[in-house]
């Protein structure tokens, strides 16, 4: 029995990453089982270090978060192995005597079998974010957008909001090039998509943070579309004051142009009384389109970046999201 002798009391089965380098990876937790993917070799370096699943947050060892694929794709190894040793060491006691003597009778033993044991082969499914930990560097991708790194365990929510930012710059700075009434549009999309960044953030935000909540409030409920709205449903929430780390003047501004995108979302960029009235804008006229610049839009992004900082700053004071 020298092949299975050989095989030792162990054994080892590399987990094959997909093609472009990720492996993928399953909560242990019965209640998430989320899927998703790291690609090994980026982010913390160390043996038996923890994995922390992107959606829940639950931590453990990374043997625990074998996706089922790979572990029948395990099974199906370790038993094709063990199949194989046996049947070779079957082999060698194959033998094959001719009949001879008196009584002509002769014996032999063969071994046969059907082929060898089946490979539960498996493909990694495909995912909607790819990210890099700005924290940790590794490399990961989720379902969704919003993760917990896998490594250190940071979330992502202020990395994707200026992934995002940055994209509405680049798109003011593209349609800077164009003709005048696409460049206009293209100007109003990046406006409604820094608005929506923001909002998305937020949102995530009041997730995370919703067992903080004081009782009897919503924080599921809470837009971040306008600015003064969103600041006294924060301050009845958790009794954080949203405009506390930008100046007068950088709120003031921001509030603007998230009213000029809802103009835009809801009037097709026709000023209102509504408007005027909460924004005291000297420069719009009733009934006329409303004047948005590009040099406006790609501003904004300052003022943003530290509203969204300081609330998360001002969350994370109060304790850890669960
Ligand atoms: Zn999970
Ligand atoms: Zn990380």
């Amino acid at each position: 029995m020298d092949h299975l002798r050989r095989l030792g009391n162990s054994i080892s089965i590399p987990i094959p990453p997909d093609e472009n380098g990720f492996t993928g990876r399953e909560c242990p937790n019965s209640d998430c089982e989320g899927y998703f993917k790291i690609e090994f070799g980026t982010g913390f370096k160390g043996k038996g270090l923890p994995c922390h699943c992107p959606y829940c947050g639950h931590t453990a060892g990374h043997d625990r978060f074998m996706t089922k694929a790979q572990v029948e794709y395990f099974k199906s190894v370790a038993l094709r192995r063990v199949t194989d040793a046996f049947y070779e060491d079957l082999k060698k006691l194959e033998f094959d005597h001719r009949p001879s003597g008196g009584l002509g009778i002769g014996m032999s033993m063969k071994v046969k079998r059907d082929g060898p044991t089946p490979i539960h082969y498996y493909r990694e499914k495909r995912l909607e974010t790819e990210v890099v930990c700005s924290s940790c560097t590794l490399r990961y991708s989720v379902y969704g957008v919003f993760a917990f790194c896998p490594d250190c365990g940071q979330h992502n929510s202020l990395q994707i909001l200026a992934k995002n930012l940055d994209m509405v710059e680049k798109m003011v700075d593209l349609a800077a090039g164009i003709e005048r009434e696409l460049r206009d549009k293209v100007t109003e999309n990046a406006l409604e998509n820094c608005v929506s960044a923001f909002d998305g953030f937020g949102r995530e935000l009041c997730r995370l943070y919703a067992r903080k909540a004081r009782s009897g409030t919503k924080p599921e409920e809470v837009s971040f579309q306008n600015l003064d709205v969103a600041r006294t449903r924060l301050l009845a929430l958790f009794g954080v004051d949203l405009s506390a780390k930008v100046s007068v003047d950088d709120w003031r501004g921001a509030t603007k142009s998230f009213q000029k995108r809802h103009l835009v979302a809801h009037k097709l960029g026709v000023v209102d009384r509504s408007y005027l009235a909460k924004t005291g804008d000297s420069g719009a006229v009733l009934g006329r389109k409303i004047l948005i610049g590009a040099d406006e839009v790609k501003r904004l992004a300052k003022p943003i970046r530290t509203l969204a900082s300081g609330m998360l700053a001002n969350l994370q004071e109060l304790g850890e999201s669960e």
